[in-house]
């Protein structure tokens, strides 16, 4: 009774970005935001929507705020972030923008890290919930993951043009979609099971209604969203789901936990046979895998049937495992469960042969 009471008065906490702008058109806000924290902006633009990017980027800062637009040299990497740190000291920049895709945004909040300036993260599509969060991963120069990185604060805005996420491919917004569904299953498993979210402590109750809001809001707006993003625009469903995808799911999985959908998608991360699906749409595999972990039959159907909706992934073969032998399935078990995985923040034991027997229902 003496620990159960201890854990009732632990202490807890939840982290949020300094700030959170969206809408259709909002890169015209850009500059006079930045203007609030500096005088001069070094802009990360990312490589690939490059030449989409620094016009549109460079005259919503014309009279508002000096800025130096950098190309992106494409990965998240230590010699990247070396570069922009360079750039921007020669430069005397005061603030840092990231703009683009995650590893870009990544690049720009590990060098506003370095610098200990501000950072603004402008993402262009809605596929993950990294661009509120402080945390950035580092990749090698040849592509492969070397590392997540911590950083000591998320970024100070984040600024998002719903009309610039509906260029990019739906496909994006429907990975987004799957990496926000996993965001309450994972937060309330951490809930129940009294684990700790990124601060290494347990989330405060603030960050499970998030969560919660985050899963009702995809759930109601997914499917309208998606149609939305194919004709480009940026309707209400879109905008709903745009501030799940990026706001509320990262809040929600930075304060509430993470658990079994992203313990497996690392398992599956293992596998060859993935590599080319995004991010969100193996995290899906692993709700609904987690679903199986915890019995809950109808659950997992109403969530498959979401998930079929709005063009996520409902069996392995849809991410790229088109033979799951027992040996892939024996590795992705053995990955999701090593010892001190985020997995074992579920609320009850698991094991190699409870995830293998959940993975063998997607078949
Ligand atoms: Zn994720």
């Amino acid at each position: 009774m003496l620990v159960r009471a201890a854990e009732a008065v632990a202490t807890r906490g939840a982290r949020f970005p300094g700030r959170y702008i969206q809408g259709p058109g909002s890169i015209a806000n850009l500059g006079a935001e930045a203007a609030s924290y500096g005088s001069k902006a070094a802009i990360l633009l990312d490589n690939g929507i490059f030449d989409l990017l620094v016009e549109p980027v460079t005259e919503a800062c014309n009279g508002k705020i000096e800025a130096l637009g950098i190309r992106h040299g494409g990965e998240c990497s230590e010699s990247q972030i070396a570069a922009l740190v360079e750039a921007a000291r020669k430069s005397g920049a005061d603030v840092i923008i990231g703009a683009g895709g995650g590893k870009a945004l990544d690049t720009a909040k590990a060098a506003a890290r370095d610098l200990d300036l501000p950072v603004i993260i402008f993402p262009t599509i809605a596929a993950s919930d990294a661009p509120c969060s402080a945390l950035a991963v580092i990749y090698n120069d040849d592509g492969t993951v070397a590392y997540d990185t911590f950083l000591p604060r998320n970024p100070d805005l984040v600024l998002v043009d719903t009309a610039l996420i509906t260029q990019a491919p739906a496909r994006f917004l429907a990975a987004g979609i799957g990496d926000a569904l996993a965001t309450f299953y994972e937060a309330d498993s951490c809930r129940r099971s009294g684990a700790r979210n990124c601060m290494t402590m347990p989330g405060i109750s603030i960050a499970h209604e998030i969560a919660r809001l985050c899963r009702d809001t995809i759930f109601a707006h997914g499917a309208q969203a998606l149609a939305e993003c194919d004709a480009n625009t940026a309707g209400p469903a879109l905008e709903r789901v745009v501030e799940a995808n990026i706001l509320l799911s990262g809040i929600g999985f930075e304060s509430g936990g993470v658990a079994a959908a992203h313990a497996i998608h690392h398992g599956l991360c293992e596998l060859e046979d993935v590599h080319h699906h995004l991010h969100g749409e193996k995290v899906a595999i692993g709700v609904l895998a987690g679903l199986k972990l915890h019995g809950l039959e109808d659950e997992f159907e109403r969530v498959r049937a979401f998930c079929a909706k709005v063009r996520l992934p409902v069996r392995l073969a849809d991410i790229g495992i088109a033979d799951a032998s027992d040996e892939k399935l024996a590795i992705v078990a053995r990955r999701s469960c090593r010892p001190g995985e985020i997995i074992h923040n579920e609320p009850m034991p698991v094991t190699e042969d409870m995830v293998v027997a959940a993975l063998k229902t997607l078949i």
